[in-house]
Protein backbone atom coordinates (compact mmCIF):
# COMPACT_ATOMS: atom_id res chain seq x y z
CA UNK A 1 0.00 0.00 0.00
CA UNK A 2 0.87 3.82 -0.55
CA UNK A 3 0.55 5.41 2.43
CA UNK A 4 1.20 8.82 1.28
CA UNK A 5 -1.03 8.36 -1.41
CA UNK A 6 -3.64 7.30 1.07
CA UNK A 7 -3.05 10.23 3.44
CA UNK A 8 -3.20 12.57 0.04
CA UNK A 9 -6.35 11.15 -0.75
CA UNK A 10 -7.75 11.43 3.01
CA UNK A 11 -6.62 15.21 2.87
CA UNK A 12 -8.59 15.73 -0.03
CA UNK A 13 -11.79 14.52 1.01
CA UNK A 14 -14.25 17.22 2.84
CA UNK A 15 -17.45 16.58 3.91
CA UNK A 16 -19.55 17.59 0.73
CA UNK A 17 -17.93 14.62 -0.42
CA UNK A 18 -19.03 12.18 2.65
CA UNK A 19 -22.46 11.04 2.93
CA UNK A 20 -24.78 13.54 5.26
CA UNK A 21 -26.95 10.46 6.81
CA UNK A 22 -27.93 9.85 10.49
CA UNK A 23 -26.13 6.65 10.46
CA UNK A 24 -23.14 8.11 9.03
CA UNK A 25 -22.95 11.08 10.61
CA UNK A 26 -23.66 9.12 14.29
CA UNK A 27 -20.17 6.96 13.09
CA UNK A 28 -18.06 10.50 12.12
CA UNK A 29 -19.25 11.41 15.44
CA UNK A 30 -18.35 8.56 17.93
CA UNK A 31 -15.95 6.24 15.93
CA UNK A 32 -12.44 7.54 17.02
CA UNK A 33 -13.69 8.13 20.98
CA UNK A 34 -15.01 4.37 21.18
CA UNK A 35 -11.98 2.45 18.98
CA UNK A 36 -8.71 4.96 19.55
CA UNK A 37 -6.55 1.82 18.60
CA UNK A 38 -8.10 0.94 15.93
CA UNK A 39 -8.49 4.61 14.60
CA UNK A 40 -4.89 4.77 15.39
CA UNK A 41 -4.16 1.47 13.05
CA UNK A 42 -6.04 3.29 10.13
CA UNK A 43 -4.00 5.95 11.10
CA UNK A 44 -0.59 4.50 10.33
CA UNK A 45 -2.21 2.94 7.20
CA UNK A 46 -3.06 6.40 6.33
CA UNK A 47 -6.48 6.34 6.24
CA UNK A 48 -8.90 8.81 8.40
CA UNK A 49 -11.29 6.74 10.47
CA UNK A 50 -13.72 9.33 10.13
CA UNK A 51 -14.05 9.17 6.61
CA UNK A 52 -15.65 5.69 5.27
CA UNK A 53 -16.39 5.08 1.55
CA UNK A 54 -19.40 2.79 3.34
CA UNK A 55 -20.95 2.25 6.25
CA UNK A 56 -23.82 -0.61 6.82
CA UNK A 57 -25.46 0.08 9.97
CA UNK A 58 -27.94 -1.94 12.04
CA UNK A 59 -30.98 0.12 13.28
CA UNK A 60 -30.30 1.83 16.54
CA UNK A 61 -31.35 0.21 19.86
CA UNK A 62 -31.85 1.43 23.25
CA UNK A 63 -28.63 4.26 22.76
CA UNK A 64 -26.85 2.05 20.85
CA UNK A 65 -26.30 1.09 16.73
CA UNK A 66 -24.21 -1.69 15.50
CA UNK A 67 -22.22 -1.30 12.06
CA UNK A 68 -21.83 -4.67 10.71
CA UNK A 69 -19.47 -3.42 8.46
CA UNK A 70 -17.59 -0.07 7.65
CA UNK A 71 -15.16 0.33 4.34
CA UNK A 72 -12.24 2.08 3.27
CA UNK A 73 -10.11 2.99 0.36
CA UNK A 74 -6.33 2.60 0.74
CA UNK A 75 -4.10 3.49 -2.16
CA UNK A 76 -1.84 1.53 -4.21
CA UNK A 77 -1.70 -2.33 -3.61
CA UNK A 78 -2.83 -4.89 -1.33
CA UNK A 79 0.41 -7.01 -1.25
CA UNK A 80 1.62 -6.30 2.34
CA UNK A 81 -1.85 -5.77 3.62
CA UNK A 82 -2.12 -8.47 6.51
CA UNK A 83 -5.73 -9.03 8.53
CA UNK A 84 -5.89 -7.75 11.96
CA UNK A 85 -8.24 -7.67 14.47
CA UNK A 86 -8.04 -4.53 16.78
CA UNK A 87 -10.53 -4.12 19.74
CA UNK A 88 -12.69 -6.47 18.88
CA UNK A 89 -12.82 -5.61 15.64
CA UNK A 90 -12.08 -7.20 12.59
CA UNK A 91 -9.81 -5.58 9.10
CA UNK A 92 -9.79 -7.48 6.06
CA UNK A 93 -9.71 -6.88 2.30
CA UNK A 94 -13.37 -6.14 1.01
CA UNK A 95 -15.12 -8.84 -1.15
CA UNK A 96 -17.21 -6.31 -3.05
CA UNK A 97 -18.17 -2.53 -2.66
CA UNK A 98 -18.89 0.50 -4.31
CA UNK A 99 -17.81 2.12 -7.24
CA UNK A 100 -14.89 4.02 -6.10
CA UNK A 101 -14.39 6.89 -9.32
CA UNK A 102 -10.55 6.65 -9.03
CA UNK A 103 -7.86 6.14 -11.62
CA UNK A 104 -4.86 5.48 -9.59
CA UNK A 105 -4.49 1.48 -8.20
CA UNK A 106 -6.28 1.06 -5.44
CA UNK A 107 -8.11 -1.64 -2.70
CA UNK A 108 -11.08 -1.31 -0.42
CA UNK A 109 -10.74 -2.69 3.43
CA UNK A 110 -13.27 -3.69 5.51
CA UNK A 111 -13.56 -3.61 9.43
CA UNK A 112 -16.39 -4.66 10.96
CA UNK A 113 -18.44 -5.73 13.64
CA UNK A 114 -18.28 -1.84 15.31
CA UNK A 115 -20.41 -0.78 18.06
CA UNK A 116 -21.07 2.83 19.19
CA UNK A 117 -23.63 5.03 20.68
CA UNK A 118 -26.42 6.71 19.10
CA UNK A 119 -26.37 10.33 19.99
CA UNK A 120 -27.40 12.18 16.78
ZN1 LIG B 1 -24.77 7.39 5.14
Amino acid sequence: MDKIKTENYYRALNNENLCSCNYCRNYYKEVKETYPELSDYLARMGIDIEKPLETMPLEPFEGSIEYIAVQYIAMGNATNFKNENIEGVHICIADSHPTTDIDEEHYVIEIYPLRLNWTV
